[in-house]
């Protein structure tokens, strides 16, 4: 359907009104409109209304299908991924995956092992429609000189088809060795990575993230924080995040994810955490298929009562940019998944409540985190972008998020790729003994 020489038009193209800045355009009520977009050298030439008059012969008419920017996927662990059948999770609970993650990265997670499942991981992502992903690397000793090496290797090999960023991985008791915090942070540095922590009530929360923030500022890095992952009401670490920023006048980007136990607190104290965040310009990403899994899972033979996830509507409400992203994938944090974004968006759609209106929600998958991750233009179709985008058969949203759109066409620069999802047979052979 799309031709190899990678010059046409396309005609009768839905597209979405949060992900096509500037194009004026009879938008309906679900904030769609019918447009006609120039493909020329890679690039969207143009993007306009559609003409009511007939469309040129050679144009192809996508009769109505929906097309959106190819996806941006702001928070994975592609280091973990799928090592489910090696090491399950053995209840479910967060502490289960945690101490079955850390048992096989320190049995397990040479180099080759880290590097043939990223890969693999990418393959699925690419396949799905996804052009730019940040992974968080395990950075607890001596995984990090493992796995900053393999990524960047990766970042190399996969230039082109998804643009990689990587954040270092550590519990923020970590930091309290400032000799070894310092060095990889220059690490990260080095990588040109983004600077990660886990944050959880510890005592000395403040001193430690002004020791994160201190060191993120002398190299130039931004933020990406694991954030209260938990339905303890007590864990309050987003504000305390929002806190440390503003007092040193943090000037990068901060991504915080997670934030589950903030859906728990108090109305007065939810504000005062809303308001901090959104002075302080922290933008936040939930992982609303991971936290469906791991959150209120009882193991007592009752049911679970809440869904896991974070306030994003009412932080969007205040101006604060919200994304949604894959996660885990096939590791005890989440025994499922497989870096597909339209199946997060359908996720959360349901579980966060995407729709009746729809609204601008479509920006969580794409330009928000984009802009999260300053790349620019990527997660829009606008006329001098790069033509990456996908053809679903959808026609509307209820058509696009019943099916699985396995059939969907992914366009990069103009030309559309071949869509093979590797085969689980492949990683058989790491997942022995
Ligand atoms: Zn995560």
């Amino acid at each position: 359907m799309i031709p190899a020489s990678g010059s046409y038009q396309l005609a009768n193209a839905r597209v979405h009104r949060s992900l096509t800045p500037g194009l004026a355009a009879p938008f309906d009520a679900d904030g769609f409109a019918l447009a006609e977009l120039l493909v020329a050298d890679g690039k969207i030439a143009s993007i306009v209304a559609q003409a009511k008059s007939k469309a040129p012969a050679d144009a192809i008419d996508l009769a109505g299908r929906i097309v959106l920017p190819c996806f941006v996927d702001c928070h994975t662990h592609i280091d973990k991924g799928h090592i489910w059948p090696r090491k399950p999770n053995p209840d479910g609970t967060f502490m289960g995956a945690l101490n079955a993650t850390g048992a096989d990265r320190a049995a397990r997670w040479s180099a080759e092992d880290v590097a043939r499942r990223m890969d693999f991981s990418l393959r699925s992502a690419y396949a799905h429609g996804t052009k730019a992903l940040r992974t968080h690397l395990d950075s607890v000793p001596p995984q990090e000189e493992i796995s900053w090496p393999v990524f960047e290797t990766m970042r190399e090999k996969w230039r082109g088809r998804i643009d990689l960023q990587a954040a270092c991985l550590l519990g923020i008791e970590g930091v309290r060795d400032k000799a070894w915090f310092e060095r990889l942070a220059k690490r990260v540095a080095a990588a040109k990575g983004v600077l990660g922590v886990v944050t959880y009530m510890v005592p000395d929360l403040e001193e430690l993230l002004d020791q994160v923030f201190a060191q993120a500022i002398e190299h130039g890095l931004d933020l990406d924080f694991h954030a209260d992952e938990t339905d303890d009401v007590a864990a309050i670490s987003l504000k305390k995040i929002a806190e440390a920023s503003l007092w040193n006048s943090f000037e990068g980007n901060i991504l915080v994810g997670h934030c589950c136990s903030l859906a728990r607190q108090p109305d007065l104290e939810v504000l005062d955490t809303l308001d901090k965040v959104a002075k302080a310009r922290l933008a936040v990403v939930s992982l609303p298929m991971c936290n469906l899994y791991l959150q209120d899972r009882r193991n007592n033979g009752t049911t679970p009562r809440w869904r896991g996830v974070t306030l994003l509507h009412e932080m969007k409400a205040r101006g604060i940019k919200v994304a949604v992203a894959s996660d885990n994938t096939r590791d005890p944090f989440y025994a499922y998944g497989d870096l597909d974004m339209l199946e997060v968006y359908r996720m959360a759609t349901r579980i966060l409540h995407f729709d009746h209106p729809v609204g601008d929600w479509p920006r969580a998958v794409a330009a928000t985190p984009a802009e999260v991750m300053r790349l620019d233009g990527a997660g829009t179709l606008a006329a001098g972008g790069s033509a990456d985008f996908i053809v679903f058969k959808g026609r509307n949203w209820t058509e696009l998020l019943s099916r699985p759109e396995s059939d969907r066409i992914v366009v990069r620069e103009g030309r559309a790729i071949e869509r093979q999802l590797p085969d689980y047979a492949e990683l058989d052979e790491l997942m022995v003994g």
